[in-house]
């Protein structure tokens, strides 16, 4: 139970103060701010001098410790210092209007405090409206006003949570759960992890009580055996680290309690299966000269001891993240044969991590204030908004335009950066396509493809919420009709439909010119009839579809050709026994041309050594042992294999339809014989090819024939002609290539 002791109170609000003005950085202290920190605070305890929080304590205290936050934890200055003392003043004390704070205090402190009172008002006026969506919408609404609203408000929430145990349970669950739904990601996003790690625990806490307690015991058992084993791991490296003369530190990272439960509800897992409780963080003081060069020589040293998992380095000092993230993290096989993940980093880069913008500002800070610094990030954010006035193309005020705002937005909207780290808002399901339109409708015109978080991805990849994405462009891209099923933004989709019929229209008169040329050849006389036959013929929507192909190439003289013959081949093909079958029992060919080789009961039986056999295998699709196949008899009883699913042999049942043999493979040695192709895509790096070939014939021992590379744009694409025994060996090389670093895709493939 709390008890009154009005002279300890006292001593307690003046602690208050001097823990305000120590957590409180400036470049420089002047008096004046200071007196402005000291009459805000003055007026605060003057204010609240009659309230009491739930815990029985005196009310200043509430405003005082987000005021230390404010300072401390978030890094804010004199401004952001005076509006959280004076938050809950004009809001509980009837005799302190905004028009005595913007007397005594100045314009923008009133603005904030506004804002700070109209969140807050807003929620108790509209009560049927679901309290998590309209939190979120006034938050937005705080976006026009001022971002240190914001700031402020998470201050607020932060010490809220940190002192729930004293409100009633429902309470503590409607508070919890908004923490957990609006503020923790609303700290993920400005960059405060430690917050938003707080306020994932604490929400956890309150709203599975059960749940927090278990993990957090589990962890607490398990922390000792990590301890021990952690201290057997470093004792090695520190010795080395120190002998370079480095000064550091060595801390071990356990996962937090809300980020466990994540993991064992979102994966189906128990505790015990969690792999990566712990990361080891080594934390070097280097100038910002020497930090990369040294964070590589820490590398090398903790990869003397243990081995490194090729595909887990992760070098984000070369390249941060978009959030301003750097660090080396390399995950180790430790002597007991565990994984082990690594970070590496500067002092510098730690703070920034931990504590996002706070420590931005300290170390970016030369110059210019803090209070410059947020009116750019204010301003940016004011863009967000206006950008998403743009997308509904209509002009609204500002509150009209929130109100637009889908009422969950967190879960219909991602957030992604552009490689510079701008932020995008996108709906939910948008595609590299939607993002490319959104940045530039030239850049979404030659789109041909993305990387993502540094992967290779194609125009139609679905975007998450953080990506950072930079958009490839090719000059000899263009839209096409596909593109708008890719597309979910009605912005996209304008665009496309622009470009294509814009493409349309200069291409109608250039294909038309080609296909009077054709026609001509053909000898069909060049008029309208003859254009609306081929149309019919060429199963296009439009003439300008029409020309348009011919035009770009996608119809050609040979297609056009044909298309004239067509009626004769089609007889000529349903007058075979199979085709006619196919016509009524709906089968596709390929089903026909299987059913076909089942016909004959005795498989034809195919030897890995070609030479003795009469045989020839498909120069098209490449049959390998282990392929299903079937064997085609040519007129001049040339037998031909095939893979049942080559387009190549759809060709030759049209030509030796009923002498289809079915053919197996014999299961014998394995001779390293047989030609095939596979296609590789991925990004371009030094020593790709060295290790793609090293893999092939080093480790496959395959004999490579034909090598072709084209790397354009960062984007590597090999086509790759080999040797190979079997399937079982080639899947398994594709399995292999499939893991070198920046390889994105491995394929088999026909010729063409
Ligand atoms: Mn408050």
């Amino acid at each position: 139970m709390y008890e009154i002791d009005p002279e300890k109170e006292a001593i307690e609000i003046e602690n208050g103060y001097k823990r305000i003005l120590k957590a409180w950085k400036p470049k420089k202290k002047t008096k004046e701010d200071v007196a402005l920190i000291r009459k805000a605070f003055d007026v605060a305890v003057e204010a609240h001098s009659k309230d009491r929080r739930k815990s029985g304590e005196p009310f200043i205290y509430h405003p005082i410790a987000v005021a230390e936050i404010t300072a401390q934890e978030l890094g804010l200055g004199k401004t952001s210092i005076v509006c959280a003392l004076l938050h809950d003043v004009v809001e509980d004390n009837k005799n302190y209007t905004l028009d005595y704070i913007k007397k005594e205090f100045g314009e923008t402190v009133a603005k904030i405090i506004e804002g700070l009172t109209k969140i807050d008002k807003v929620s108790s006026i509209n009560g049927s409206i679901s309290p998590q969506s309209e939190t979120f919408r006034k938050i937005l609404l705080a976006f026009a006003y001022d971002i240190r609203v914001i700031l402020i408000k998470l201050a607020d929430r932060l010490h809220n949570m940190r002192t729930l145990e004293f409100m009633p349970r429902d309470k503590q669950i409607k508070i919890a759960s908004e923490t957990e739904y609006i503020y923790a990601s609303l700290a993920h996003r400005l960059g405060y992890y430690n917050i938003k790690s707080e306020l994932e625990d604490l929400s956890l806490k309150y709203l599975e009580p059960e749940v927090y307690k278990m993990i957090d015991d589990k962890i607490q058992e398990k922390k000792k055996d990590y301890l021990r084993f952690i201290n057997k791991f470093v004792y090695p490296i520190k010795h080395d680290i120190a002998e370079l003369g480095l000064k550091f530190e060595i801390f071990a990272r356990f996962k937090s309690v809300y980020s466990i439960w994540k993991k064992m509800s979102d994966k189906k897992v128990d505790f015990d299966d969690i792999d990566d409780l712990f990361a080891i963080r080594i934390v070097i003081d280097s100038p910002p000269a020497l930090e990369k060069f040294d964070c590589w020589k820490v590398y090398s040293i903790v990869t003397n001891y243990y081995n490194p998992k090729q595909d887990r380095l992760r070098d984000w000092i070369s390249t941060p993240k978009a959030n301003g993230y750097e660090s080396l993290h390399a995950t180790v096989m430790s002597n007991t044969g565990q994984w082990v993940e690594v970070q590496i980093r500067s002092k510098r880069m730690d703070e920034i991590a931990e504590n996002g913008l706070a420590a931005h500002w300290k170390y970016k800070e030369k110059s210019d204030n803090v209070d410059t610094r947020l009116d750019q990030w204010i301003n940016q954010m004011k863009n967000l908004i206006e950008n998403h006035k743009i997308e509904s193309e209509e002009e609204e005020d500002a509150v009209e335009f929130i109100d637009e705002f889908k009422p969950n937005l967190f879960n219909d909207e991602i957030f992604v950066f552009t490689p510079k780290g701008h932020l995008r808002t996108l709906p939910k399901g948008a595609s590299v396509l939607d993002f490319a339109y959104a940045i530039h409708t030239d850049i979404g015109n030659h789109c041909i493809g993305a990387k993502i978080n540094n992967s290779l991805a194609s125009i139609n990849e679905i975007l998450k919420n953080g990506d950072q994405i930079e958009i490839l462009n090719s000059k000899k891209q263009y839209p096409k009709e596909s593109w708008l099923e890719m597309v979910i933004t009605q912005r996209a989709k304008a665009r496309i439909r622009m470009a294509i019929n814009t493409m349309k229209k200069e291409k109608f008169d250039e294909g038309k010119k080609k296909v009077s040329e054709w026609l001509k050849e053909l000898n069909i006389e060049v008029n309208d009839v003859a254009f609306n036959e081929l149309l019919m013929k060429s199963k296009r929507h439009s003439l300008s579809d029409l020309f348009f192909d011919v035009a770009i190439g996608t119809l050609n003289f040979d297609d056009i050709k044909s298309l004239y013959k067509s009626p004769e081949k089609s007889r000529w093909y349903s007058s075979l026994p199979f085709f006619g079958k196919a016509k009524s029992s709906g089968k596709s060919l390929d089903e026909i041309i299987k059913d076909q080789a089942d016909i004959d009961p005795t498989p034809l039986l195919l030897n890995s050594e070609t030479t003795n056999l009469d045989y020839t295998l498909c120069k098209i699709c490449n049959p390998i042992p282990g392929d299903d196949v079937m064997a085609v008899v040519s007129p001049g009883r040339e037998i031909i294999i095939h893979r049942t699913n080559c387009p190549e042999a759809i060709k030759h049942m049209a030509q030796f339809g009923n002498r289809i043999v079915k053919a197996k493979w014999r299961k014998e040695d394995k001779t390293v014989g047989f030609l095939t192709r596979i296609e590789l895509k991925g990004i371009d790096r030094k020593g790709l090819i060295a290790e793609i070939s090293t893999i092939i014939g080093n480790n496959f021992n395959f004999n490579i024939r034909t090598l072709h590379i084209k790397a354009s744009e960062g984007i590597f694409e090999g086509k790759i002609t080999l040797y190979v025994s079997d399937t079982d060996a080639l899947q398994h090389l594709i399995h292999e290539l499939k893991q070198v670093d920046g390889i994105q895709s491995v394929v088999r493939v026909n010729r063409r």
